[in-house]
Order: C-alpha cells, then structure tokens, then sequence
C-alpha cells in the first residue's frame, strides 16, 4: 500500500491469504475529510466476495491451523503484530489521520494503545483457565474454554485501526477465524493492519477482509449460517437491525453502540479542572466518541461560572486538519456525517435551547473543503429536547443545571444510553453513591475518558450487549464446555 497523496491509494479485500479486487465493480472512493480529496479508492465487495471470504473462515476453522495451535504459538503471532504495529506507528498515525481527521496525536495515541492490546491478549491467553469442581467422588467435572467458531467483525469509523484491534486480537487469541469488516468511510489503517497480519505469517483463511457497503456486505456477513459470532461497534439503529438478523441462526452477538454520556459536575471542585475534563470529555475526537461526555450536568451554584469558563475554553480549542502542528480538533469523517451534527444544531435551535457558542461550520483559513465545525455548546436545555436526548457524535455539548444529588442521579440516567458516565466531587461519599447508581459500563470518578485494555468496556441499556476489552472481552470470543469423566 503506498500513501503518497498523488496517487491513490488502491485497496484491496483480503480473501483466503489472496488480496483482490471487486471484479467489474467501480470503487468507493475514500475521502480526507480535512480536505475532501479522494486518497484512496475501496472495493465495493459483493454479497458472493463475502460468501468466499466466509467460507475460507469456515474451512480455516474446521482444519484447525489455527485454533489447533497451542496458546503459546498464538500468543507469539500476537506479540510479533504488535511489534509490527510499532514498526509501522509513524505511517499509521498518517494515515489514521487522513482516513478519519483526527489530531496527530490522537492517532498516535491509538496506535500505542493497538499495539498494547494485541500484547495484553498475547498474556492473557497463556493464562490459566477453565475450572474443575466437586460432584461427587463418582464423577470428575470440569469446564473448559474453547474457540467459538467464524467471527463477524463489523468495525465503524471513529476509531478504525483501534477497534479492529479491540476486536481481532481478542478473536485472535482465542483461537477463532475471521470475517472482518471495516467501515467503508475508513478502510485505510484496517487494511494495513491485515497487512500485518499477513507478513507475521497468520496462515491463510484464518483473518479475511470484506470490504464495502454496510447494507450488503455486512449484511451478508450477519445472515450467514456459518457464521458464528457477530462482534459489532456502531450506531444503536444499525446494532439493532443486526441483533434481530442475527436471531435467525442464533449467533452469539455483541454490541457496543451509542451513548449520551452524563459528566455530573458538583460545587464542591476545582472549577479549572472540571472545565478542563468537560473540554476534553466532549471535544476529543471532534466528539466522534461512543463514551463522549456530550451531557454535562452540572450543580446550580456554580453553574453560570462553568458555563462562562467552558466558553472560554471551547474558544480556545485549535480547529483544523489533523495532521496540522499544534491543531487539537479535527474535522468531522465525513460530508454525510456533517450534514447530520449540522442539522442537529439547527434542531436545538429550535427546540429553544441557547446556543451559547459556536454552531457553525467552519469555512475560513483553508478550510473551506474540509468538514469542520466549531466547538458547539448549548445551555438552557430541557431533559425531553431532542439535542439532549439523541446521540449527536460530534463536537456538541449540552450543559444541564441539577440542584440535589437526587435530582443529578435522574437526569444522569435519563436517556435510553448507558455507555459511559463521570462524577466529580471532593466528597467521597457522594462519589461512590452516584457512580453506584449510575446505569453505566463505564464510569470515572473525578475523571474523564480513561481507558484500559485491562477492564471491560460496554454498556447498558441501549448502548449495547457484551463487553470489548479485558477478560470479558476474551469471554465473548470463547464457548464453555462442560466435561464429565465417570471414575468407576
Ligand atoms: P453504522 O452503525 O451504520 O456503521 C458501523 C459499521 O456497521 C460500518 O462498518 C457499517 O458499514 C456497518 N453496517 C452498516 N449497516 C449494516 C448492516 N445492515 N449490517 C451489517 N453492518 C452494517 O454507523 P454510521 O456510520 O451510519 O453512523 C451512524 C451513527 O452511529 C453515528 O452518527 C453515531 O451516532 C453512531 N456511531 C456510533 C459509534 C460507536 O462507537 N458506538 C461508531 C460509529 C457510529 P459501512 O459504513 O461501511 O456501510
């Protein structure tokens, strides 16, 4: 794959060890939304190029070159691709930000972290597991763990390269195949990763990638009887349409979807550092973030000085293309993308809430071809507004006003999302009592965004079912299976 912005970057799917293109098929083209050229052009794969990429999956499997291995050669196939992703870091950094538009150091940061869970798996999976218990002296029962099959990656936009990895090395470790799936939008550092995998020497057959459309390809992926398991990151929409197609041939499915993530903020804290985690809760990522702190909600006392320091601070924000020196927020993925945040901001204004900055797109200082947004901030707002309400996926924030640790707890929780939520308080107490009570999978105390590959990532409610990340994450990729010795 060359990167020379001259030429386009051509792309290919990755079938049974075989890079290929979609026969007679005219590309998609990939768009640098800091600039809105083309960069790279994608094969609009067919329903069939998902079929051929399923069946070397299933045939991978049941020849067991790759979940017949031991846990030790898997883990050394792990630790050797993160080593390559290190190799590569610079140039995947580049092309993260001309895929998605995010800040250098964004992509920069995500490429460490690939790296860093493609080694977590590689140690977990050498880890003792499976369980033996007392039935009585007749029987020896034990539990074992054991790879679930074919998997369905389906992989969205605003992290490409990071949440493939959240899903294949998971997939990976536990011994699976792969039909893999990245986002049309953003198929650049998905396919060099599979790249990667490919020069570690991961037999053929075991990792393919389908690209294309959503509607078809995916799609066809999700239909498929042999396939196992659907791993899906995405809109709540699209993860309910999949979650019901998947119901036909009872897969084992996972889920990890939106968010309208509240970040509580009382009167009793640092009103610089609660501005500062708010900031950066909502803005990183151009707000592109499933866990987004795109609600903060914040004490009546202290409101109207958050409210004029957030301003402030939203003025300050630098906004242009990421790969721009000293730039912190990038444009948004796409002109569909920003159709959809601008129209959003034309709702709040509607709905009557003060729009308190921002709000426009940006068409000044070079930027006339990119999707850029200001920093957007909306105050006055009632809980049944839509802007409150629906995910936005982009830099806008809604700050509401609560008056009692009750009343914060009621508002935190009242959306249909339960991804992520954050409280700040000096006061332990009120911390821990908060958090508990929050309907959340993540959640940060005096705190905002953290995340490990150590600790489970997902959410209640309709942000979606199953976990990415430590154990459970390897749990979703693994069947248990009961086995019952008779002694006599
Ligand atoms: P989607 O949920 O549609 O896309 C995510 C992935 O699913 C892409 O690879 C997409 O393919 C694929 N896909 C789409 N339709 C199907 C289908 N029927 N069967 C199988 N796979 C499918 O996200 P959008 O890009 O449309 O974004 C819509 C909204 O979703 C955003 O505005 C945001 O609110 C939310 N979102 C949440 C994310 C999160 O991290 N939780 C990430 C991305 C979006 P392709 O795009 O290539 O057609």
């Amino acid at each position: 794959m060359s990167n020379s912005t001259t030429t386009a970057i051509d792309l290919k799917m990755y079938i049974n060890g075989e890079w290929k293109a979609a026969e007679g098929r005219p590309t998609i083209p990939v768009i640098n939304p800091a600039n809105g050229e083309v960069f790279a052009q994608l094969p609009q794969g067919t329903v069939a190029d998902a079929k051929d990429a399923i069946a070397a999956a299933r045939q991978a499997f049941d020849a067991g070159v790759w979940s017949d291995i031991s846990a030790q050669e898997r883990s050394e196939y792990l630790l050797k691709i993160a080593d390559k992703i290190e190799e590569y870091a610079e140039e995947l950094a580049v092309l993260e930000t001309m895929d998605n538009g995010k800040a250098a150091g964004e992509s920069s940061a995500d490429v460490s972290d690939a790296a860093a869970c493609f080694r977590y798996y590689a140690g977990l999976i050498k880890a003792p597991d499976g369980q033996t218990y007392h039935v009585s002296t007749d029987i020896q029962a034990m539990v074992v763990r054991e790879p679930v099959g074919v998997c369905g990656l389906i992989v969205p936009w605003n992290f490409p390269l990071l949440m493939s990895v959240w899903k294949i090395a998971p997939a990976l470790a536990a011994g699976n195949t792969i039909v893999f799936k990245p986002s049309e939008v953003t198929p650049v550092t998905p396919q060099k990763l599979i790249e990667i995998i490919e020069e570690v020497g991961v037999p053929a057959g075991v990792v393919n990638m389908v690209t294309g459309t959503g509607a078809e390809v995916g799609n066809a992926i999700v239909e498929h009887a042999d396939v196992d398991l659907i791993s899906f990151t995405g809109g709540t929409k699209t993860g309910k349409h999949i979650m019901k197609t998947a119901a036909d041939t009872i897969k084992k499915v996972s889920l990890e979807l939106g968010g309208k993530s509240p970040n509580i903020i009382f009167e009793d804290t640092d009103l610089d550092t609660v501005v500062e985690y708010g900031l950066g809760g909502i803005f990183y990522g151009t707000g592109q973030v499933c866990s987004a702190g795109s609600r903060i909600l914040v004490q009546d006392t202290i409101y109207d000085q958050y409210v004029e320091a957030f301003v402030e601070g939203a003025k300050k924000i630098k906004v242009g293309p990421g790969n721009v020196e000293g730039v912190e927020m990038g444009p948004l993925v796409s002109q569909q993308h920003l159709e959809k945040v601008l129209g959003y901001i034309e709702i709040g204004k509607e709905e009557g809430a003060t729009l308190a900055y921002g709000g426009n797109r940006i068409k000044t200082d070079g930027l006339e071809n990119g999707y850029f947004v200001e920093p957007t901030v909306f105050t006055n707002v009632t809980p049944d507004m839509r802007i409150v309400q629906e995910e936005i996926f982009g830099p806008v924030v809604v700050i509401q006003k609560f008056s009692t640790e009750e009343e914060a707890i009621a508002l935190a929780n009242g959306t249909v999302y339960g991804l992520a939520a954050g409280v700040f308080t000096t006061d332990g107490a009120r911390a821990m009592r908060v958090i508990r009570k929050m309907k959340a999978g993540i959640t940060w105390i005096n705190t905002f965004g953290p995340t490990f590959n150590e600790a489970p990532w997902g959410g209640y409610k309709q942000s979606g079912v199953g976990r990415n990340l430590g154990t459970f994450g390897l749990d979703e990729f693994q069947e248990v299976k009961q086995i019952n010795i008779n002694l006599q």
